[in-house]
């Protein structure tokens, strides 16, 4: 079991290294599933949409007028971010949001912004850090990834499944515009014995750019130590608190 889920990893982690290495690496340490080559490739998008109208049987989850369908992730209590101008943004410190509904299969549209000072955080990991996660679980993470200005492990740069997988191109818009992300997500299946029948699945196209292709979830995301599933059911759209003013806006979602 040990070595398929490292396997796994290395899967995931497009990292070319021999079984030797992995087993020699000391998975208590968060840098030993940092991996920072290949650095994906920079694409302009051709022009990112400005607010794109949702179709007629989607769900708004964000409108720009109420915070009614989030709560506060820690404990269920009313929604503590900031709405101001149609725009839903993190209140630093406050932590995650997430959804009252639940959600599998879905196509979800996220717009959100970095904001224009996110390089002068003093905390690198605090530059634009928020993130979009599926099911409260399977991150597509946020992060000022401009022009790769900001150096991080490209695992864990925008775009990626964090620490999971590096993604095929950088779109990233400037810090201070808008992004879209346009997520195509199947949910993991499980067996009535609760173990793993067939992992998630997710598509991602930023900015117009295809950024992930079916890419098959490793597991829930873990900062430290190897992803690994856990039996669940329906479950929140949570978005990332995580110490960056990130704004969002026109969030809606087709259940599948
Ligand atoms: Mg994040």
């Amino acid at each position: 079991m040990r070595k398929t889920l490292f396997c796994g990893l290395l899967a995931g982690c497009h990292l070319a290294a021999n079984a030797q290495d992995i087993f020699q690496k000391d998975y208590t340490k968060p840098e030993a599933t940092e991996v920072w080559e290949p650095k994906p490739k920079i694409v302009t998008p051709g022009a990112v949409p400005g607010m794109v109208a949702p179709p007629s049987d989607a769900t708004f989850l964000f409108n720009g007028k109420t915070l009614d369908n989030w709560v506060m992730s820690a404990d269920g209590s009313p929604c503590q971010w900031n709405l101001e101008d149609g725009v839903m943004t993190v209140k630093v410190g406050s932590g995650d949001v997430q959804t009252k509904q639940k959600f599998g299969d879905c196509q979800l549209h996220v717009e959100f912004r970095i904001p224009a000072e996110a390089k002068r955080s003093p905390d690198r990991n605090n530059a634009g850090n928020s993130g979009v996660f599926l099911q409260e679980r399977y991150e597509v993470q946020i992060f000022d990834s401009y022009r790769d200005e900001t150096p991080l492990y490209a695992n864990g740069q925008i775009g990626s499944i964090y620490k999971q997988v590096i993604p095929l191109a950088n779109a990233s818009s400037k810090t201070g515009e808008w992004n879209t992300y346009d997520i195509y997500y199947t949910a993991p299946r499980f067996r009535f014995n609760g173990s793993l029948e067939k992992p998630a699945c997710i598509t991602l196209v930023h900015n117009g750019v295809l950024t992930l292709n079916h890419f098959e979830i490793q597991g829930t995301i873990q900062y430290i130590g190897i992803p690994r599933y856990e039996l669940h059911d329906k479950a929140s759209v949570k978005l990332q608190g995580h110490g960056s003013a990130v704004g969002f806006r026109n969030l809606w979602i087709r259940e599948l």
